[in-house]
């Protein structure tokens, strides 16, 4: 097995992903290696994911190994910003040809790297496999090894050809990389107990910059970001920090999670988007720095500055409330986080008219349906022609979404604002998420719309194809109702999972067939599932609506007593709720942090915080099952 197999298949078993730690020990042993498939790469080949992952890294050459098209593709396509160097952002190619194809491609890499050395004086030089030369066998683990010798500079391989797989593959290969080459290479000039590493963060629009000046105010040191804003040097010496903070995106988790193993670096995963999202980060922050070692003052001091962020930001947002009173927004985010922003679109009073979920998770939906009720409108896949009908019959006023959604919005002569990754405006931390309320009022209130809004005079608004389209759409809408059989043959051909187009009727065909009861199940017999994966939270949802996964109904109280205080709340830690409650009742704990310290709940991601505080809530009150069979016996 060559060592590039080895390292996806590990990178594909990494035990942090939180879908292997739902999984059951007999599903874990399988792994997660997956065939791959042709296409599999579409949307961002692994040396794409590669090269987005580590091109923040603003000192350092990143020199792209193959045919000038992939760096082409690749170059600076994400808005990172740099406070420094700018050789970042110069496109360095060995640009291959048919000469180096037939009599490989080694020896011009070697001189490329001489001539950046020479000419740039880089603190390494970063150089990126790709697919022709992974293909004719060009060893780039060698030709760095012996340039850097030669060069006496770190010349570091980045082996993720672009056929291994998809974007996501190559962002965790990129992390793989620095975990071999560069991290715990150099040694910081200093260090405090204040120190930490923020991993999985880009620096998109500079939104880093928003975060910075609070922790520098609290005395936090931002020891080294992975990647945005990033120096060679800080990441070489990051495994000084005494805490990590892992941004939502887990397209790094291995690096957090080894660095956790290697050095003793405990991590959580948080957020700066959204007011809450903000003060909870900084919390964990400190809370973490302060097991660590650093003065427990820092609490208080986090506490005052998350105070007086919040109501500055909450101030900032009031005066926009009459503005939005009765707007309406349709949020197509992707899912990740979306009750996040979610939240602080309600604060500012919009309404919600529904929000992706495409890649959300179960948590995630929950969390949602908080927010928005029960009936929120939770869009798994929404076609453009549904997006269209809903921002042109006005169910919608404004549009936030990705830039290819973009020219639905503007189809529909609607409003449409950018908020994802190449987007213009930095929305991160408390200042953020006003500059992003700000950004929805401008695009409202923009006049252009009353401009555009109105028919032209060669227009015959009866017969244009705006209103042909809905027509059409309506026409098809109500054949549907009309036509059960044809409703239902709509309806089960709704496509669930994309990668591997499987569609709801074959889905449920096979949980009936097979009897299955499993999201493994399904995927073995459907396929389902098998791609991205982001589909698997819906499917888990139509075994449930199938009643394939049945809820056991415990009749006898104390067998109910045990199953309840069996459940996991923490699955990272593997730690239950009767163990949660015993600790707090045992030891008389009141906030989360001393849940943490005396069970190691929340220990992990994180996302279980929430449950624990209801906890600690419904054992203070004396509600919980546990202290009512108590005074019971
Ligand atoms: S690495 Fe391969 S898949 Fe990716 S851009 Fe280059 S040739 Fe295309």
């Amino acid at each position: 097995m060559s060592s590039l197999s080895s390292t996806i298949q590990q990178v594909f078993n990494e035990p942090g992903c939180a879908k292997n730690q739902n999984k059951s020990e007999a599903e874990k042993k399988k792994g997660c290696t997956k065939q791959l498939q042709p296409g599999g790469a579409a949307g961002g080949c692994a040396f794409d994911g590669a090269k987005i992952a580590l091109q923040p890294l603003t000192d350092v050459a990143h020199l792209v190994h193959g045919p000038i098209a992939c760096e082409g593709n690749s170059w600076d396509n994400r808005g990172a910003k740099s406070s420094g160097s700018n050789i970042w952002r110069t496109g360095f190619t060995t640009d291959i040809n048919e000469t180096d194809v037939v009599f490989g491609g080694e020896k011009r890499l070697y001189k490329s790297i001489k001539e950046i050395i020479e000419k740039y004086d880089p603190p390494a030089v970063f150089v990126y496999q790709t697919c022709v030369p992974a293909m004719i066998g060009d060893d780039i683990d060698a030709v760095c090894k012996a340039a850097k010798e030669k060069f006496g500079k770190p010349v570091i391989p980045i082996n993720s050809p672009g056929f291994v797989g998809p974007k996501n593959l190559g962002n965790k290969l990129a992390g793989e990389a620095i975990l071999e080459h560069v991290i715990g290479t150099e040694e910081p000039e200093y260090t405090t107990p204040y120190d930490i590493n923020i991993i999985g963060e880009y620096n998109l629009s500079g939104e880093l910059w928003q975060v910075k000046p609070l922790l520098d105010e609290l005395g936090i040191r931002i020891l080294a970001c992975i990647s945005g804003d990033g120096k060679y040097k800080d990441v070489a010496s990051s495994h000084r920090a005494k805490a990590a903070m892992m941004v939502c995106s887990k397209a790094m988790i291995n690096v957090a999670r080894k660095m956790e193993e290697r050095y003793d670096i405990p991590f959580f995963e948080g957020s700066f988007y959204g007011i809450q999202d903000s003060s909870d980060s900084l919390r964990e922050i400190a809370s973490m720095l302060i097991q660590k070692g650093a003065d427990p003052e820092l609490m208080d001091r986090t506490e005052a500055l998350i105070e007086r962020e919040e109501k500055k930001a909450w101030d900032a947002i009031a005066k926009y409330k009459s503005r939005f009173a009765g707007k309406k927004v349709l949020l197509i985010t992707g899912g990740v986080k979306s009750w996040s922003v979610v939240a602080a679109l309600q604060e500012a009073g919009l309404e919600l008219v529904g929000t992706s979920v495409k890649k959300s998770t179960k948590e995630d939906k929950e969390r949602i349906k908080e927010l928005m009720g029960q009936d929120a409108h939770m869009i798994d896949d929404m076609t453009p022609r549904e997006m269209y009908k809903m921002l042109k019959d006005a169910k919608a006023d404004i549009m936030l979404s990705g830039g290819r959604s973009q020219f639905i919005a503007l189809k529909a002569n609607m409003p449409w604002l950018d908020i994802n990754q190449e987007r213009h405006h930095a929305y991160m931390g408390y200042v953020g998420m006003v500059k992003l309320v700000e950004e929805i009022d401008k695009a409202l209130y923009n006049p252009i719309w009353e401009q555009v809004r109105k028919p032209a005079p060669w227009d015959d608004p009866a017969n244009n194809w705006q209103n042909r389209a809905i027509a059409e759409m309506e026409a098809e809408a109500a054949a549907l109702a009309a036509d059960p059989v044809a409703a239902e043959k709509a309806r089960r051909a709704k496509k669930i999972c994309n990668c591997k187009t499987v569609d709801l009727g074959t889905i449920e065909d096979a949980i009936k067939a097979h009897s299955l009861t499993t999201v493994e199940g399904v995927r073995e017999h459907t396929n389902a599932s098998g791609g991205c994966g982001a589909c698997s939270g819906r499917v888990e949802e139509i075994l449930e609506q199938m009643g394939a996964i049945t809820v056991e109904v415990i009749t006898d109280p104390v067998a109910a007593e045990a199953a309840r205080r069996a459940k996991k709340v923490c699955n990272c830690k593997s730690v239950d709720t009767g163990t949660i409650e015993d600790a707090i009742r045992a030891h008389g704990l009141t906030t989360l942090a001393q849940v943490k310290e005396h069970t190691e709940a929340s220990g992990g991601c994180g996302s279980c915080g929430e449950r624990i505080e209801e906890i600690l809530d419904s054992v203070s009150h004396g509600n919980d099952a546990g202290s009512t069979l108590v005074a019971a016996e």
